[in-house]
């Protein structure tokens, strides 16, 4: 794969001796939560028009300053990406499918707009930034170190059109279960809003789309529920996804269903590894579409065994009790199925280096 001098640019790497003690970083590594603590460096490479990428820095995490007329602020020209690092079986570090994000962020910039990074680039500011906080990936189970690469408009300029700069960053946070209950199973709330319209920017990881899920997300929390899940825009009857994950759904008779990408739906890397891994297994899996009301008519009638959510943050969450304006059911047991746990366990498994990689998904840092 190409390097950043391949491209032209050498990484400046500012010294930074760790802020933080090993007393109080082994305390928040104890308990990471998730998303509120920080590594010590941050990743900034910058974009300009008819210069491209330049000026790679890997130095101390800090604030960023942002001309008040920033296009990001105004018309939010803003995509990111999210990922995790994982402390393996022999003690080394991995990454899960780095080059699979790289891909999807571009996708993501080409729909708001926004430069190509090459995916070399992508990937070596990751690895560079896990080298520089290997300190800071914390080892219990089901915890890892989330990474974030993100991308802004930077240019001060009030028009509304492609801005000509950008700041492309890449920050860590470690991350415990992401789950605060650690519940074995969540409760969906079936929402009313829409989160993405054919023709929309349903499938690019853009801040946008998740600025508008926070309401609905909202009510699902006030409602009792954990999560949110989205119908379709047009008829509001095909399920599409939650806030933040894909979903399956496993039949009686062994086959999976997963909604088809239709444009509208986040294509989840969990979610096409998960295709790979169960079929693996000699599943029938297929990409369709599936209504709400027979989702809960399957559940009623039991040919619907399981349903899951995946996503990197949460891996494998069965589903469990589902409600909306029309109603309530519970799926299966209302706990972890069957094969949800397997599915899981192969997942985490080849994640943490303990199952051979057979699909060159681990990149080892
Ligand atoms: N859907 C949405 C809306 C998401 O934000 C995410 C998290 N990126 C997912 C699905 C799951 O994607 P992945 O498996 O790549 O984390």
């Amino acid at each position: 794969m190409a390097t950043l001098a391949d491209a032209g640019l050498t990484f400046t790497s500012l010294p930074h001796p760790s802020p933080t003690g090993a007393d109080q970083r082994a305390a928040i590594l104890a308990n990471p939560g998730f998303g509120t603590h920080f590594s010590d460096h941050m990743v900034v490479i910058e974009w300009t028009e008819g210069q491209g990428w330049h000026d790679a820095v890997i130095g101390p995490r800090q604030p960023i300053a942002l001309d008040p007329a920033a296009s990001v602020l105004h018309y939010a020209q803003e995509i990111f990406e999210g990922l995790k690092a994982y402390k393996q079986a022999d003690g080394s570090i991995a990454l899960f499918r780095p080059e699979a994000n790289a891909a999807r962020f571009n996708r993501s910039a080409e729909r708001l707009a926004m430069p190509e990074l090459p995916e070399a680039l992508f990937v070596e500011s990751i690895e560079r930034l896990v080298q520089a906080d290997r300190d800071w990936i914390p080892e219990a189970e089901g915890a890892s170190l989330y990474l974030r690469p993100f991308m802004i408009a930077t240019e001060a300029f009030l028009g509304v059109r492609p801005a000509k700069q950008y700041k492309f960053i890449v920050i860590a946070s470690p991350a415990g279960n992401y789950f605060k209950s650690g519940a074995p199973a969540v409760s969906i709330w079936v929402s009313d809003y829409t989160r993405a319209a054919p023709g929309g920017t349903g499938a690019a990881k853009c801040g946008g789309n998740y600025a508008a899920s926070l309401v609905p997300q909202g009510e699902a929390i006030a409602r009792g529920h954990d999560q949110v899940v989205f119908l379709d825009a047009a008829e509001h009857k095909w399920i599409e996804e939650l806030g933040g994950m894909n979903l399956y759904f496993v039949f009686d008779d062994g086959t999976l269903l997963t909604p088809e990408l239709t444009g509208t739906i986040l294509p989840g890397i969990t979610r096409d590894s998960l295709l790979t891994l169960a079929r693996e297994e000699g599943l029938t899996v297929t990409e369709g579409r599936y209504s709400i009301d027979q989702w809960r008519e399957d559940a009623k009638s039991g040919r619907l065994v399981e349903t899951f959510a995946c996503g990197t943050a949460a891996v494998v969450t069965p589903v469990g009790k589902v409600s909306g304006r029309d109603g309530e059911f519970t799926v299966g047991s209302g706990g972890p199925g069957q094969l949800t746990q397997k599915l899981k366990s192969r997942l985490v498994a080849i994640q943490r280096g303990q199952e051979a990689d057979t699909h060159g998904w681990i990149r080892k840092i």
